[in-house]
């Protein structure tokens, strides 16, 4: 941990740190702050954590991750030797400030081609975002999208309801970003059908489609569809009736006792049974991959389909097209801010159109009826 004695020799270096002297302009990436940032904005803080990372297998050299800085290299010095344990510790390579620019991300098209340039995608963090995922999830989809140009392929474009992908590439190309952008569960609206343990199902589809995954992985998804499907049908066409033996196993999972008949799937719903011991009630035999999708379905069953229909609601405005070319201007009913921010971030249809901050739910309805005036639906 960092102490008093380290945070009053960081503070007194602070008058020559470039994110303290104004030389560094950049946000800084919010949920990596650097420690004399966190010293600062956190100053009731009597200590920081300090994780050693080896950096290697063989090698004396250490990443201490928790005191990232671009201090002047002798407050540097001063600061590790004042954290107990690295008294004699040596620097091999000084911590620095880094810099960089980035296209505003309302320049691209959410195939991350390039508005200005066709042909010219970017992904990572020239976009605004920070972090390797997001970095190597953007890259995935220009590629993918450079690819299907040269093929002359429709682009690929993952809507909010498919994937955390879907949600990241749609917030950085119609909301911005005057941070650097890190994705983050809370981003998303629809996590409860968004699982990773479900990402196959979600997307595997469509990278057979686009020719990335292969056919007999494809065919492993389709079969683990298959089996999910027909158990839970199972599930609900079989029931377990109030014997004497069957209450006697209902009591030794700690839950209700029957009285009448009831399915396996109103018994699996319940909190004390799981899939496993379902087999104390009937001999059925599940995939292990299916069995705990199986689980999952059935369990969460309402909450699932509430949000399923959230996503068609919200899929009905995705599928209306807007030209890239269209003309707001002879438009009745648009203030002149929403006009210049159509023109602007040009939405490609309604769902991304609503989302662009400033533009209102009457805006959109003056721009359904437009568009499906002049047909361009
Ligand atoms: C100290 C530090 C710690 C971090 N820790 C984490 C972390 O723990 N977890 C996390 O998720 N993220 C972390 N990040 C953020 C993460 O590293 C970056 O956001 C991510 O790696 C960006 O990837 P990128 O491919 O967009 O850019 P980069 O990895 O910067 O790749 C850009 C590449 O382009 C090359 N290049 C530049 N100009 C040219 C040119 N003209 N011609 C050819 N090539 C060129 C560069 O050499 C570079 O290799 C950290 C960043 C820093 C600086």
């Amino acid at each position: 941990y960092t102490n008093k004695n380290t945070h009053d020799i960081i503070r007194s270096g602070l008058n020559r740190s470039p994110l303290y002297t104004g030389k560094i302009k950049a946000t800084g990436v919010r949920y990596c702050p650097s420690i004399e940032d966190k010293i600062v904005k956190f100053a009731d803080k009597e200590r920081h954590q300090v994780f050693l990372e080896p950096e290697g297998l063989d090698t004396i050299e250490y990443y201490p991750n928790g005191v990232s800085t671009s201090l002047p290299l002798d407050i540097q010095i001063k600061m590790l030797h004042s954290i107990e344990g690295l008294e004699q510790a040596e620097i091999t390579k000084p911590g620095y400030g880094i810099e960089h620019d980035v296209v505003d991300p309302l320049e691209l098209y959410p195939a991350l081609e390039t508005k200005r340039i066709r042909n010219l995608y970017l992904a990572g963090q020239i976009n605004g975002t920070t972090g390797y995922e997001e970095a190597g999830a953007q890259g995935l989809i220009a590629g993918i999208n450079a690819a299907l140009r040269i093929k002359d392929k429709p682009a690929l474009v993952l809507d909010r309801s498919s994937s955390y992908i879907g949600v990241l590439i749609d917030d950085l190309t119609t909301k911005g970003t005057n941070e650097p952008y890190r994705m983050f569960t809370s981003r998303v609206e629809y996590r409860l059908i968004i699982r990773e343990d479900n990402a196959d199902l979600r997307l595997r589809k469509i990278g057979h489609e686009i020719g990335l995954i292969k056919e007999s992985e494809f065919k492993k998804v389709q079969k683990k569809e298959k089996e999910i499907h027909n158990g839970i049908a199972y599930l609900r066409k079989t029931s377990i009736s109030p014997t004497i033996e069957v209450n006697n196993r209902l009591k030794q999972a700690n839950t209700a006792t029957i009285d009448k008949k009831i399915s396996l799937e109103d018994l699996l719903k319940r909190p004390q049974i799981g899939i496993i011991s379902l087999k104390k009630f009937d001999r059925i035999v599940f995939m292990k991959d299916a069995a705990k999708q199986i689980e999952i379905e059935v369990k969460y069953a309402g909450f699932i389909r509430r949000q399923f229909k959230e996503v068609e609601r919200f899929k009905n405005l995705e599928k209306i097209r807007i030209p890239a070319d269209l003309d707001y201007r002879p438009m009745p009913g648009l203030s002149r801010e929403i006009r210049e921010k159509l023109v602007m971030h040009r939405p490609l249809n309604l769902g991304q159109a609503s989302r662009i901050s400033g533009v209102t739910p009457a805006a959109i309805s003056v721009l359904m009826v437009w568009l499906k005036k002049s047909g361009g639906k």
